[in-house]
């Protein structure tokens, strides 16, 4: 028996192959277990195929949870920029759209490619189609049960993320339980970045219209928070970037019993009043006082009826096109979301290390945590951050637990 510190990583996704690379490089064997045939599967789907792996803008209002000053301190340890250094050194090149980073070849596949050389390089063992069911600790030492064996460990990685985007066949998703059963506190999950379903959406007809505009959440008329940006109206509700960023928020407060309401504006660059006098400019140039002939040419056709709708004066058109309301019935669920809010406490874990401080040699990252992020690559450089941390102090000797979050 080799005398390097063992470590296990459950899952072989962003989080667990950084964690492993990291781990493998401070001198520890690293044997990694993923449930499924392959690694890296969610990864391949990020930023429609081509992944979206980080962000250099500010990450001040980038990440939401009960504490969201967890992910700031978690990319002061193992930052953007490491990222972007770690990412160049294992060869892959990288380049920037409004601070939007992607690989160069726009393909996700080269981002789990690199990673995997480097995995193979470093000696890992990736064992696919074991899942793990059940942690134990005894003493200093982990017992990690799959249904074909038993490993035993020093440190154990929790890396399972979330059933954001699963199908049926690839649930359970069993993080939450695996860290309850060391001694893990948790937040409820709800689906994030996620289509919205609305009441009435379904009468108005704009199902596969996606135009630009904003999106503001109101509960009882009070503005929450807005967000501009490519909508997309579906048969039953709102989907595209600017609700996804709204949804993780929208649904935390209806579960609260509140009243939530999407307000939509179909023409964001002009005010109420240079909208109504830009509708009556219209109106006068095409010589015609119906409604619908007036946003022909200006809207999609698909959406014409459901801004016409009721309106008999440019003033309610103008209403109709500013500010389109629509009541939040809840959402599209886990299988159409990109991540899941909530999860395991923040306060049970070190930002620093992504060590449990209920569970001494234990570490958590990524998604399983009640920390989820904007759309823009934030989601994949937390599970980065908290993975290199993890890998790197799981590896390290006579290791101790810290207590307190630092
Ligand atoms: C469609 C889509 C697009 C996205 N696009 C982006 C994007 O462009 N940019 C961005 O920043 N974020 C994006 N995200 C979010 C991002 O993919 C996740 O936040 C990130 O992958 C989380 O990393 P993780 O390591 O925590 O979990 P995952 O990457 O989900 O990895 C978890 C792994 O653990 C395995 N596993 C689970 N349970 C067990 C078990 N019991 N035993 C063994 N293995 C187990 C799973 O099979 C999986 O391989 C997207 C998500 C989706 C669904």
């Amino acid at each position: 028996m080799s005398d390097k510190k063992q470590v296990i990583i459950i899952g072989a996704g962003a989080s667990g192959l950084m964690a492993g690379i990291m781990a493998a490089r401070g001198e520890a064997g690293v044997t990694i277990l993923e449930k499924e045939k392959k690694p890296g599967r969610k990864l391949l789907r990020t930023g429609n195929g081509k992944c979206n792996l980080t962000n250099t803008g500010d990450l001040r209002c980038a990440y939401h949870g009960t504490d969201s000053g967890f992910a700031a301190r978690a990319l002061d340890a193992f930052s953007v920029q490491d990222t972007i250094r770690f990412f160049t050194e294992i060869g892959l090149y990288t380049t920037s759209r409004n601070g939007w980073v992607y690989p160069y070849a726009e393909q996700a596949e080269s981002v789990l490619t690199c990673l995997l050389r480097e995995c193979a390089k470093l000696k890992i063992k990736i064992k696919n189609n074991e899942t793990v069911t059940a942690v134990t600790k005894d003493k200093d030492h982990f017992r990690v049960q799959t249904s074909t064996w038993t490993y035993r460990a020093d440190s154990v990685i929790l890396c399972c993320g979330t059933a954001a985007s699963l199908v049926k066949s690839q649930l359970p998703c069993n993080g939450l339980m695996l860290a309850e059963s060391l001694g893990h506190n948790t937040v409820p999950q709800r689906p994030s970045l996620v289509p919205l379903i609305c009441d009435g959406a379904s009468k108005k007809g704009w199902g596969g219209v996606r135009i630009q505009g904003k999106c503001t959440l109101c509960v009882n008329d009070v503005e929450l928070s807005s967000e501009a940006g490519q909508i997309q109206l579906t048969e039953q509700g709102v989907s595209g970037i600017p609700v996804f960023n709204i949804s993780g928020k929208a649904l935390i407060l209806k579960d609260g019993g509140l009243p939530v309401t999407l307000k939509l504006d179909f023409f964001p660059d002009f005010d109420r009043a240079m909208t109504q006098a830009f509708l009556e400019k219209r109106r006068d140039l095409l010589a015609t006082d119906d409604m619908k002939s007036i946003l022909t040419g200006l809207f999609p056709e698909k959406l014409i009826p459901a801004l016409t709708g009721g309106a008999h004066s440019i003033e309610e058109l103008t209403d109709n096109i500013k500010s389109c309301e629509l009541q939040v019935k809840g959402s599209a669920g886990a299988g159409s979301a990109q991540v899941m809010s909530g999860g395991i406490r923040t306060d049970e874990v070190n930002a620093a290390t992504s060590e449990s401080m209920v569970c001494p040699g234990l570490f958590i990252t990524g998604e399983l945590l009640d920390i989820d992020g904007a759309c823009g690559g934030w989601n994949l450089q937390f599970a980065w951050s908290t993975g290199a941390n993890a890998g790197r102090h799981a590896a390290l000797p006579n290791r101790r637990i810290y207590d307190k979050n630092i």
